[in-house]
């Protein structure tokens, strides 16, 4: 099969760790006899400094135009006195939009080799977990009516939550098919003792449950869930919420994995496109150093190769080869201290995980 991919790297480490992804994503192609085209296109700070805008229109229309999308991290400190609306951030939320991108897929999964990496403890983490943290992006209390009034107070500010049926649906769905690809279990996420719009959630998230019999559904309150996170991740497979309580429980997932130069992710819409990334971001104090642990992004690849393509079987090589040199003891600077041995710089990790491959 051909795909054309867009890349786009962004500041800091960003360069480095997508390169080291497109290695693995082209050896994967030539193992398996496909053919991956890659354009490159400006975002964030770099974007910045040669157009004067964080996210170019020739950026949008060539992710547009690509079967997929795979993306570094962007910002830095250079960037940090633009004005909000040309903040290299800004151009995340912009590209996530014109995509239109309602999903976020954020495994978290504590690798047994990288048990030390965790800050709970070993009878918690047992031989490691594997979470999926499916997120609603687009909708919710930071999309909704918010602004200034007069309260009984005085002058007060408000936001508002509000989703619909067809909003949850959506979401849902994702949710429950997801987990027919995993272990079958959806937990769905809400504060329904408190809020009408949680209320609404858990309504509609029980009338699809019905639609997919083979699927242990159930609910828990997201202040239990936060407790439960760290209590006993392992009864967790795929995790619903809504965007800002995910946006909470997905950073607290992968505070427990302990690693967060491993974390990839995915943003997904209507169509079969989507972005894939790392979870961190550009990591300035070690760009250009050679020292960023590129798994998060080759793991985003996978996840590209999987959702986006349908091709599971070379996701799944990628993923062994990098537990296999996790497993090996192999370990970037940011994992020392679970592992033996001198660091390997990024690029020295990428042909480990090409080796595997
Ligand atoms: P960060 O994730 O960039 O870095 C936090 C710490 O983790 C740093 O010590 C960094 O060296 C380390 N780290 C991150 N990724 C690593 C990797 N792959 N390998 C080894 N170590 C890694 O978060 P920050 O420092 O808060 O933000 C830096 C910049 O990134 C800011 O401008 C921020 O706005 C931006 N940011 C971008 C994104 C994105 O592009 N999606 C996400 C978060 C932050």
């Amino acid at each position: 099969m051909e795909f054309n991919i867009a890349l786009l790297k962004g500041d800091g480490i960003g360069p480095e760790i997508v390169d080291s992804a497109v290695a693995v994503l082209e050896k994967t192609a030539v193992k398996f006899g496909h053919k991956f085209n890659f354009t490159p296109y400006l975002i964030g700070g770099c974007a910045i400094d040669s157009t004067g805008l964080p996210l170019p229109q020739e950026t949008v229309d060539g992710c547009l135009a690509s079967d997929s999308v795979l993306l570094g991290a962007v910002g830095g400190p250079k960037w940090d006195d633009q004005p909000g609306d040309k903040r290299p951030e800004k151009a995340l939320l912009g590209i996530r939009s014109a995509l239109g991108l309602f999903t976020n897929l954020r495994p978290a999964t504590l690798y047994p080799a990288l048990r030390a990496a965790s800050p709970l403890k070993d009878e918690i983490v047992g031989d490691g977990f594997d979470i999926m943290i499916v997120r609603e992006l687009t909708g919710g209390i930071y999309f909704g009516d918010r602004g200034y009034r007069e309260g009984n107070y005085g002058r007060e500010a408000y936001d508002t939550e509000a989703y619909s049926v067809t909003e949850i649906e959506r979401i849902g769905r994702v949710a429950f098919d997801t987990a027919m690809k995993r272990n079958k279990r959806v937990t769905s996420i809400d504060k329904a003792n408190v809020l009408e719009s949680s209320r609404l959630w858990r309504k509609t998230m029980h009338a699809l449950a019905e639609e997919y019999p083979e699927v242990e559904y159930s609910d828990m309150f997201v202040d239990n869930a936060a407790m439960q996170l760290v209590r006993n991740p392992r009864q967790f497979d795929v995790i619903v919420t809504s965007n800002m309580f995910g946006d909470i429980l997905s950073d607290e997932a992968s505070q427990i994995t302990g690693s967060i130069g491993m974390l990839a992710s995915a943003s997904l819409g209507a169509s079969s496109r989507g972005m894939y990334e790392p979870i961190h971001g550009s990591a300035p104090d070690i760009a250009g150093q050679n020292k960023a642990n590129p798994i998060a992004t080759i793991l985003s690849g996978a996840m590209m190769l999987r959702y986006s393509f349908g091709l599971a079987k070379e996701a799944e090589a990628i993923e062994r080869a990098v537990d296999k040199v996790l497993n090996d003891g192999w370990r970037t600077a940011d994992l020392i201290g679970t592992g033996s041995g001198a660091p390997l710089t990024c690029t020295e990790m990428t042909e480990k995980i090409l080796g595997a491959l």
